[in-house]
């Protein structure tokens, strides 16, 4: 039987076990050491901009603490981009807020900024102005920045950039991560790179990092006992993990290039197969890391569904998976108000994610060319 093609598996560089060792010569086993605070400069450099970077135990506590350092509070409102994965809207409910979710646009997929703004004059025609607006780069697609911010600014709310696909993607040559009051990052398994789990909140201010540092280690007064006055979490990265994530700094540009030959391959690959549209950067103001190829298949031209084709590549032990299911259709979040229209909607119903490791090897790509090319032929 064939080896499993995963859509998307860990991919080292090469130096990452010289980091790891060095912790242990040194005794830096901790959540704290030269490898959490090297890979925090790694990463404002490769960001190229006045940046301050927090490096934390996952995406998902970076989100929660900028939403907490937002002044996001029980019973707040905070709007989200529903076609997103699930840890972009949980930590709004971990703050006992409400999240607010918005359709995309059809372009990049990510947060409409026409819905964006109903939402807006409606819930503050209803008696809360949103405290915080999160926005995704999903799949590495930059999202429309300068009209997301166009809005955010003319009402006064800050924008959370939710980059955890998007490290390495860029708008208008500025990296992602950078647009927001807060922008997250993650390295989980799946990411472009990984620290096994992991992930950073990059901040503006050299003051919110320092905020940000203090949280994420309980929340420490200063003191010779232990002294708290405020609620603390433990959410700092790991110097063992942080290791791992030096040695992928090493190798970030060389993921991104390969995630976009990848991109690439498909659209060759798809180019005379009629009814599947391979997603592209709508103008050269984006570029996108490709972190996972996606298709969307039109069953009015090609008479086969999404569904078929998983089920075909499957049985080849090839691995894909539907786009994202929007937060709006989860039940966990059906009592969340929704503004927009159906277009998170139709992606969830017509798209697929193509394997798109950036280890994925000659011979596995002709595999999936063939299974794709005997599916489309059948
Ligand atoms: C992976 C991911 C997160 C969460 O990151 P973790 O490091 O897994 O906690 C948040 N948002 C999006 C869009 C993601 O894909």
């Amino acid at each position: 039987m064939n080896s499993k093609i995963w859509l998307s598996s860990p991919h080292m560089g090469g130096n990452e076990l010289h980091y790891i060792h060095q912790a242990f010569d040194e005794n830096w086993v901790a959540p704290l050491g030269p490898n959490v605070n090297g890979l925090e400069d790694d990463l404002a450099k490769a960001l190229n901009k006045e940046v301050f970077v927090a490096a934390l135990s996952a995406g998902t506590a970076a989100l929660h603490l900028a939403l907490i350092q937002s002044g996001v509070q029980p019973g707040d409102e905070v709007i989200c981009q529903t076609m997103t994965f699930s840890a972009s809207a949980n930590p709004i409910a971990y703050c006992g807020a409400i999240p607010v979710f918005i359709d995309s646009e059809k372009e990049t997929w990510n947060l409409c900024p026409i819905a964006l703004e109903e939402a807006i004059q409606d819930r503050m025609a209803k008696g809360k102005k949103p405290k915080a607006i999160v926005a995704v780069h999903l799949y590495g697609m930059p999202y429309k920045v300068a009209e997301i911010n166009a809005v955010a600014e003319k009402y006064g709310i800050p924008v959370i950039e939710d980059a955890a696909e998007g490290l390495g993607s860029t708008y208008k040559g500025e990296n992602c991560g950078t647009f927001g009051a807060f922008g997250i990052l993650s390295f989980n398994g799946n990411k472009i790179i990984t620290t096994s789990g992991g992930g950073a909140l990059v901040c503006k201010t050299k003051s919110a990092k320092d905020q940000a540092v203090f949280l994420s280690t309980q929340a420490r007064d200063e003191a010779p006992h232990y002294q708290h006055s405020q609620i603390g979490y433990n959410y700092r990265m790991s110097n063992i993990a942080a290791g791992i994530g030096r040695g992928q700094m090493e190798v970030l540009e060389d993921r991104v290039q390969q995630r976009r030959a990848n991109n690439f391959f498909y659209r060759q690959l798809f180019q005379d197969i009629a009814g599947v549209s391979v997603f592209v950067e709508p103008s050269d103001d984006f570029f996108s890391n490709h972190w996972l190829s996606c298709i969307t298949i039109d069953s009015s031209l090609c008479s086969k569904t999404t569904e078929q084709l998983r089920l075909h590549l499957l049985e080849d032990q090839i691995e894909s998976r539907p786009l994202w299911k929007p937060m709006h259709l989860q039940p966990v979040f059906a009592a969340s108000p929704y503004y927009g229209g159906t277009v998170a909607e139709d992606l969830f119903k017509t798209g697929l994610c193509l394997p798109s490791g950036s280890n994925l090897q000659e011979e596995e790509l002709h595999r999936i060319a063939a299974a794709i090319r005997s599916f489309f032929n059948s």
